[in-house]
C-alpha cells in the first residue's frame, strides 16, 4: 500500500528550528534563515517565489512543506466604517475578522481569530453554536494581521495601532499557536508591533491565565466577565462552572503581580439580567483587588438567543454607579451591527 505522506505547515517552526533542519539535511545553515525571511519578512506565498535558493532546495521545500496561506473569501463593510472580512483557509474552513476604524482617536484596531468555531458554548454568542472545529495555525493568525493591516493602509492611509485577541474562538484554548502568532507581530522579521499594543481576551481559564503569568508576556488581557456572581455567570458561561470568579480574580491578581500587564474586563450589558444597580455594586467589589478598567459593551442581536440589549438609561446608571465607586468604565457603542462584525456576532453568515 502506497504511504501517505502528509506535508507540514513550514510556518510553524521558529528559524533555529529552519536552521537545524538545513544543517540536518546536509544542507548550510544560513538557507534556513533565508527561508525564514521569505516566509516572514517578505510574506512569501509559494517556494517558487524564493529565488536565491536553488532549484534542488526549492524542490525539497516543496516536496517536504506546504505554506498554508489565507485567502480572502467576502468583504463587508459597514455604514460605520467597519469592515468584516472573511477568510477561506488552505482545509476550506472559513474564519473572520474584523478591522474598527476610529480615525477621531487615531486608532486603527483588528479583532482577530484563533479557532474555527468554539468548544465554549457561551449562551449569547454566535460563535459559541459552531461547534469546534481545530485551532488556527499560528502562520493563519498572523495572515490576519498581515492583511488587515494592509486593508487599513489601502482604506484609511493607516497602518493597524491595536490588535485584539477576540474573534472566534478561545485564544487560551489555542494556546501555543496564538503565543507563537503574536511573537511574530512583535518579531521584526514580522510585522514588529509592540506587545502593549495587543490584547488577549479570554472567556476565564484561571489555570491559562497563570500559565501566561509565568510566561511572563508583554501584552495586555481582557477577562469577558459579563456577571459579577456565579450563579449568574454559570448561567451564560459555562466556562465559569469550573472557573469560578474567585479563581480568575486570584488568577488575575497573579498575572498583574508578575506581569503588570493591564487588565480589563469586558462586561456585555443583557437587559433585566445584569444591569441593575446591584449588578453594578458586585462588578465594583470586583475592581478593588489590583488596577482593572471596565468595558462596557452594547449587546447585539444574535439569532435564536433570547438576550435584548440593555437600555441606554441602565448602562449610563451602572457606568455612573462604577465611576463613583472609583472604577475607570468605558462605555463601547457597538460597532459593525448592519453586517454582523459586532462582538458575538462572528458567525460566517455569508
Ligand atoms: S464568547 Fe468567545 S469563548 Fe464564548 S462561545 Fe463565543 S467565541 Fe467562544
Amino acid at each position: 500500500m502506497a504511504e501517505t505522506f502528509i506535508k507540514t505547515d513550514i510556518r510553524q517552526y521558529t528559524k533555529a528550528e529552519l536552521e537545524l533542519l538545513f544543517e540536518q539535511n546536509g544542507q548550510q545553515k544560513f538557507r534556513g534563515r533565508q527561508v525564514y525571511e521569505w516566509l516572514w519578512k517578505k510574506g512569501a506565498e509559494s517556494f517558487e517565489e524564493m529565488t536565491n535558493l536553488s532549484k534542488d532546495v526549492r524542490k525539497f521545500l516543496s516536496d517536504t512543506f506546504i505554506i498554508p496561506v489565507i485567502v480572502e473569501d467576502k468583504v463587508q463593510r459597514s455604514t460605520d466604517g467597519t469592515i468584516k472580512t472573511r477568510y477561506r483557509l488552505h482545509d476550506d474552513h472559513l474564519i473572520e475578522s474584523v478591522l474598527i476604524p476610529v480615525p477621531a482617536d487615531n486608532r486603527y484596531t483588528v479583532c482577530v481569530s484563533s479557532q474555527v468555531g468554539c468548544s465554549l458554548t457561551c449562551s449569547f454568542c454566535a460563535t459559541g453554536k459552531m461547534k469546534r472545529v481545530r485551532n488556527l495555525d499560528p502562520g493563519e493568525i498572523y495572515d490576519q494581521v498581515k492583511l488587515v493591516n494592509e486593508q487599513a493602509l489601502e482604506t484609511f492611509g493607516h497602518p493597524l495601532t491595536n490588535i485584539v485577541y477576540m474573534g472566534m474562538g478561545e485564544p487560551l484554548l489555542a494556546y501555543r499557536n496564538v503565543m507563537k502568532s503574536i511573537e511574530m507581530i512583535c518579531s521584526p522579521e514580522g510585522l514588529h508591533m509592540s506587545p502593549r499594543r495587543i490584547t488577549l481576551s479570554t472567556a476565564g481559564i484561571a489555570k491559562m491565565i497563570r500559565q501566561l503569568a509565568d510566561d511572563e508576556v508583554k501584552f495586555n488581557l481582557a477577562l469577558s466577565l459579563h456577571a459579577a456572581d456565579d450563579v449568574k455567570r454559570n448561567q451564560i458561561m459555562p466556562i465559569n462552572e469550573q472557573n469560578s470568579i474567585e479563581s480568575l480574580m486570584d488568577a488575575l491578581e497573579y498575572f498583574y503581580r508578575k506581569t503588570r500587564g493591564a487588565i480589563s474586563y469586558e462586561y456585555i450589558a443583557f437587559k433585566d439580567f445584569n444591569d441593575s444597580l446591584e449588578d453594578a455594586a458586585l462588578l465594583a467589589r470586583l475592581c478593588k483587588r489590583f488596577p482593572v478598567k471596565v468595558n462596557i459593551i452594547e449587546y447585539n442581536a444574535v439569532e435564536g438567543v433570547d438576550f435584548e440589549k440593555a437600555g441606554a438609561d441602565r448602562i449610563d446608571a451602572f457606568a455612573r454607579h462604577l465611576t463613583k465607586a472609583g472604577v475607570m468604565v468605558t462605555v463601547r457603542r457597538s460597532r459593525g451591527k448592519d453586517i454582523d462584525a459586532a462582538c458575538g456576532q462572528l458567525a460566517n453568515k455569508g
